[in-house]
């Protein structure tokens, strides 16, 4: 479902991603580890083309992101363009960004139907079996404020699942939350996961890598250091480096 080739990407003069290879399958969950400053977030935000690459290529469903095929050659995308494709990719941040002034309904379907044009009756029905998915049918009208982080956190995975994307990308969707909060977003991202969602997942959360990952991917210094299954890649780290991060966390 993806394919990046050689990502470089920098910020003036600091390069802060070196070549990052990487494939992910149809269903497979990811998890993205690696010590701060290492490019993760900075790789998923090429993926949704948050950011512009400086070489290689990302491709997503068979589409290279930020350029189309045109007469057998590559074109800039238009804003209209990078939406659609955009809509391929849902995205749920560490800081959870609902809408303050909008109900938890409202925030699942202003996507789907503000941006995208969607039906509303069809979006409305589509977001209560999105709450139903989160476990949060009875907040359908509360508003965010009245919700705990780990609940706003759910509600905003189900906002993202709303535009039905075929790829769902998480950056530390829990490091904002209170501990005793973590465990119920880690559960809902668990039942995503087997039900067979496409996820990469950027966390310091290693027993989810454990449990939920199909790959884990090590990244440091803006490369792909190491990857594997997690019984490999936690278990028995190769690199040096692997294994001095994941020291931190014995
Ligand atoms: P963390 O675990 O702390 O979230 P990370 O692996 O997600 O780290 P990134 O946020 O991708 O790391 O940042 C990688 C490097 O890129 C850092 O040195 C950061 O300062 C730099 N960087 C990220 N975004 C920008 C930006 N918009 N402009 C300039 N530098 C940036
Ligand atoms: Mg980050």
């Amino acid at each position: 479902l993806v394919q990046a080739r050689n990502v470089h990407k920098s910020f003036d003069h600091l390069e802060v991603l070196k070549g990052i290879d990487l494939d992910i399958m149809p269903g497979e969950v990811v998890v993205v580890l690696g010590p701060s400053g290492s490019g993760k977030s900075t790789f998923l935000r090429c993926i949704n083309h948050l950011e512009s690459i400086q070489k290689g290529y990302i491709e997503v469903d068979g589409e290279q992101i930020g350029y189309r095929v045109r007469k057998d050659r590559l074109e800039r995308l238009s804003p209209n363009g990078i939406a659609r494709q955009r809509r391929k990719i849902g995205m749920v941040f560490q800081q959870f960004n609902l809408y303050p002034h909008m109900t938890v309904l409202q925030n699942i379907i202003e996507a789907p139907v503000g941006v995208h044009g969607e039906n509303r009756k069809a979006a409305i029905e589509n977001a209560k079996q999105l709450l139903q998915r989160v476990g949060l049918s009875e907040k359908a009208d509360a508003y965010p404020r009245q919700l705990s982080g780990g609940q706003q956190q759910r509600v905003a995975i189900a906002r993202a699942l709303a535009i039905k994307p075929k790829l769902m990308l998480f950056d530390e969707p829990t490091s904002a939350l209170d501990p005793e909060l973590v465990g119920e977003v880690l559960s809902t991202m668990r039942d995503l996961a087997k039900q067979g969602l496409t996820m990469v997942v950027v966390t310091h959360e290693i027993g989810f890598a454990r449990e939920a990952a199909d790959r884990v991917v090590f990244m440091d210094g803006g490369v792909v250091v190491e990857q594997g299954k997690p019984e490999d890649v936690i278990g028995n780290p190769q690199h040096p480096r692997t294994q001095a991060f994941l020291s931190r966390f014995l």
